[in-house]
């Protein structure tokens, strides 16, 4: 392919052929990824036919939105894509920590205890539990909250898991995506045997996964292996990159009543929530998902496969299975993690000109260095990066909704390393 593009655009000869040297050793990998977005279009697009999506759902509402048909189809389309009763996704849920703050209050009562058997959960959720101080988290309603770390390598911890749930254990929440930490991210397959372990200990046992950045990433969801809830942002995977908002909740009806319950009010659950013009995006959007995740997919394995060939550590390795989009690439150093990301955000069709610098995030508790030129503010979707300043410095890479971008953006990243001389080529 002629480079001359690349060229105008900042990526230099050198960086371009090592992309297209690396790329040629990746084509089995972009097969099997295709394969799965075959596997899941057909999957949603069934889903919107079995309930006769037509052009009366894209209508908008306001006010109460009762009888809102709109967005009680396509609950029902996630429904049944997911393969669960019942489905709460409204653009009243701002976003994935929001979706999973109801999740939790919703079905944890005083008293109940909270239990992850997959070590400390995504940063913003120790506000929510309480595991850092802060006012209205569960801790302060009385629900207490324990945990068993993964083994040094990853692995589910499966002897202490057994003497960690007692009577009082309500819910347990699983974290498919590493976040914010260099662990592997786990498997549907293991989600499931996890699940089943746990309720064979205590039946009743309400598991909930932390479904972030995963959806479409495989043939299966941890719906499909026991999980009782299911929880998601819509400016992720299933938005597809085009709900400007929104969150998702799937899993068993009774569950699902009670976040609904929880979301509006007592009495009203699902019976109100205007859809105020947002269907389109929303509909379209889960249609376009599981090939956008696709596309996030490739630029993640081409990511890791570049930043190896430079000899960085990078979770997980270009070779191994994904379970989700994101990729982890340990740097090293502060000034690596602010020229990977001037190279995303230079690579960007959206305030490409900014140049990212670590801040103070809210419901971060260590400066987090952002890059995103999203067209949805903060979309991790799009083509983005970020990751907390602090050891070992790594950036997390992940989006992309279109493989040709996140190709650039690698790329650019790449150029932007060698510009600072933090590698040689
Ligand atoms: C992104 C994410 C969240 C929180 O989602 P926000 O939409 O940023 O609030 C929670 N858990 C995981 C694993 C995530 O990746």
């Amino acid at each position: 392919m002629n480079n001359n593009v690349y060229a105008e655009i900042g990526v230099s000869d050198k960086v371009y052929a090592l992309g297209e040297k690396v790329l040629n050793a990746l084509h089995d990998r972009f097969e099997q990824i295709d394969q799965t977005a075959e596997y899941n279009q057909a999957k949603v697009i069934a889903a919107m036919q079995k309930n006769r999506v037509n052009a009366t759902c894209f209508a908008a509402t306001s006010g109460y939105g009762y009888n809102d048909v709109g967005r009680d189809t396509l609950e029902q389309v996630y429904a049944d894509t997911f393969h669960t009763e019942a489905a709460l996704v409204r653009p009243q849920i701002t976003c994935g920590t929001h979706a999973l703050a109801v999740a939790l209050s919703a079905n944890l009562l005083p008293g109940d205890e909270l239990y992850s058997p997959v070590g400390r959960p995504y940063d913003t959720l120790e506000e929510v539990i309480g595991i850092r101080e802060s006012a209205c988290s569960l801790a302060e309603y009385g629900v207490t909250y324990s945990e068993t770390p993964l083994l040094p390598d990853g692995s589910i911890d499966y002897d202490s898991i057994r003497t960690a749930i007692h009577p009082n254990t309500k819910l347990a929440t699983i974290q498919r995506s590493k976040g914010y930490a260099t662990r592997p991210t786990l498997s549907v397959q293991q989600i499931g045997d996890l699940i089943r372990f746990m309720k064979e200990i205590k039946p009743d046992l309400i598991c909930m996964v932390d479904n972030c950045y995963g959806e479409f990433t495989e043939k299966i969801e941890p719906s499909d292996m026991g999980a009782d809830m299911i929880v998601g942002s819509l400016i992720k995977n299933p938005g597809g990159g085009l709900a400007p908002i929104g969150g998702y909740i799937c899993g068993t009806k009774h569950c699902i009543d009670r976040c609904a319950y929880r979301l509006s009010a007592p009495g009203l659950g699902q019976e109100v929530g205007a859809n105020l013009g947002l269907m389109p995006q929303l509909y379209q959007g889960f249609f376009l998902a599981p090939t956008v995740t696709a596309a996030a997919t490739k630029g993640a394995i081409f990511a890791a496969a570049m930043y190896e060939q430079l000899g960085f550590r990078v979770v997980p390795a270009s070779s191994e299975d994904r379970h989700d989009i994101i990729q982890a690439i340990e740097l090293g150093s502060e000034e690596a993690m602010v020229a990977f990301c001037s190279g995303i955000q230079a690579a960007a069709p959206v305030d490409s000109y900014v140049t990212p610098i670590p801040w103070d995030m809210p419901g971060y508790d260590s400066k987090v260095i952002m890059a995103a030129g999203a067209f949805v503010q903060g979309s991790s979707i799009e083509l983005s990066a970020d990751g907390p300043i602090r050891p070992p410095y790594a950036v997390y890479f992940q989006g992309g909704l279109t493989w040709c971008h996140s190709k650039l953006g690698v790329l650019m990243s790449v150029q932007k390393m060698l510009d600072a001389s933090l590698i040689s080529l």
